[in-house]
């Protein structure tokens, strides 16, 4: 299951209309847990994600991927856009295979149901991989003692564990290193002739991906091509080598392989953003409802520390989502929201709970109850991740993967039809 800060997940139509009877009969409860469908009023932050977007996108890296597969990215609970959903929306979509960071979100993809392949890649060397290896999670190695934990495991439940091995081609983070690859090779041999595991693959990480130009890029594909001759003469034959994430997929269709491991652009955002949108469609649109729309006079002050005070009589939106919920302070009085056909300035301070936009005098028609939205399609208007990536000086993974606390998810289109 997923971490106790994720965001709480609904099917819905993400228009829903408030039940108005509601209010009265229901019994207190959590205000983040939505117990369903038709019990719930429509979230005061929700995060809209679009699987149709991405089977649009899985399409759109398939067709860049050209003979090599596509191994979609699902770590960090899917970017924050909800593993489970992605994952099947994705395989549906033609995605082979899956790829997630740790053991337990390699679990988590298992006990729903997954059949595909499941690669997890960053471990430590004293983990349990008994309950991953019995699953069916297939495991990266990145050093001897892993490879040694794994084969300890493999064989005290009696089974194969496939593996696959991360190479240190110049990331210098997770990888075998160069010192260990010699001695690493023969304890893999041997494993394998063992049977404890079997190698399925061989991999590695660029450091400059998003800057496709870039002469690391071909010291790593040196490397690691290097790598994998040495692998061969040691008797393994791996069917699957891979390095590309996204960008190197959209970009570098030389570094494909056998298959290619795309994550951010699944989600929608392109991974080199000034080269482009590569025809990406962003899967999340985060976004509120209006709690309040209220007057303030000139010379007053909004939000803590009156760091916005109004220049004349005009009219506020107060927006129920706040920092706790993936709006970072730091873009006080930084960001607009589309809201009333247009964008509206945030105004004053975002605080824990709540954020302010500023409707002008005459309050643009807005009304209680409508939506406001944060970062969506960029289409029109609509903001964009990007844009609170610039202003916080930052990437655009960092803001969707914020998006947390009292956010509801609510997933729309996908395999089984709209929800
Ligand atoms: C996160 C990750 C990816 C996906 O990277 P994107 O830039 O999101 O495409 C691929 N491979 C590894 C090893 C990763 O950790």
């Amino acid at each position: 299951m997923a971490g106790s800060n994720a965001v709480t997940s609904t099917a819905q139509e993400p228009d829903t209309e408030p039940e108005t009877a509601r209010a009265a009969s229901a019994p207190e409860a959590p205000s983040s847990v939505v117990a369903s469908p038709s019990s719930a009023v429509a979230p005061q932050a929700e995060a809209v994600i679009d699987l149709d977007a991405v089977a649009h996108n899985i399409r759109i890296l398939n067709e860049h991927a050209g003979d090599a597969s596509v191994m979609a990215v699902v770590k960090a609970d899917a970017y924050s856009h909800g593993a489970v959903p992605v994952a099947r929306a994705a395989l549906a979509a033609g995605a082979r295979e899956l790829g997630v960071a740790t053991l337990e979100e390699g679990l988590e993809l298992k006990h729903a149901g997954i059949t595909a392949p499941v690669l997890s890649w960053l471990h430590t060397s004293d983990a349990d991989y008994a309950p991953a290896i019995t699953a069916g999670v297939e495991l990266g190695l990145s050093s001897p003692r892993h490879l040694a934990a794994v084969v300890d495991a493999a064989r005290r439940v009696g089974e194969t564990a496939t593996v696959s091995v991360k190479i240190e081609t110049g990331l210098n983070r997770n990888g075998v290193s160069h010192e260990e690859w010699d001695d690493f090779l023969v304890d893999l041999a041997r494993a394998e002739a063992e049977r404890a595991i079997r190698v399925k693959g061989m991999f590695s990480h660029l450091a400059h991906a998003d800057e496709p130009h870039h002469p690391v890029i071909d010291d790593q594909c040196e490397r690691f091509t290097r790598a994998l001759d040495d692998a061969k003469h040691a008797g393994l034959v791996p069917e699957a080598a891979h390095m590309a994430n996204s960008a190197a997929t959209l970009t570098r269709t030389d570094l494909r392989f056998e298959m290619v491991r795309p994550g951010i652009a699944i989600y929608g955002l392109s991974p080199v953003p000034r080269m482009g949108t590569f025809d990406l469609r962003p899967v999340m649109t985060f976004r509120s409802r209006v709690a309040l729309v209220k007057k303030v006079a000139a010379g007053e002050g909004v939000s803590y520390g009156h760091t916005w005070i109004a220049p004349h009589d005009t009219i506020v939106a107060l927006l129920p989502v706040g920092y706790a919920d993936g709006i970072p302070r730091a873009l006080s009085g930084r960001f607009d929201v589309w809201l009333g056909d247009d964008r509206r300035p945030g105004i004053g301070r975002v605080s824990m709970d709540q954020v302010v936009v500023d409707l002008g005098p005459d309050g643009a028609g807005v009304r209680e109850g409508d939506i406001a939205v944060f970062f969506g399609n960029g289409e029109r208007g609509v903001p964009h991740a990007q844009e609170w990536a610039e202003a916080l000086d930052t990437i655009h993974y960092e803001v969707v993967t914020s998006v947390r606390g009292r956010t509801v998810r609510t997933f729309v289109g996908g395999p089984d039809g709209p929800s």
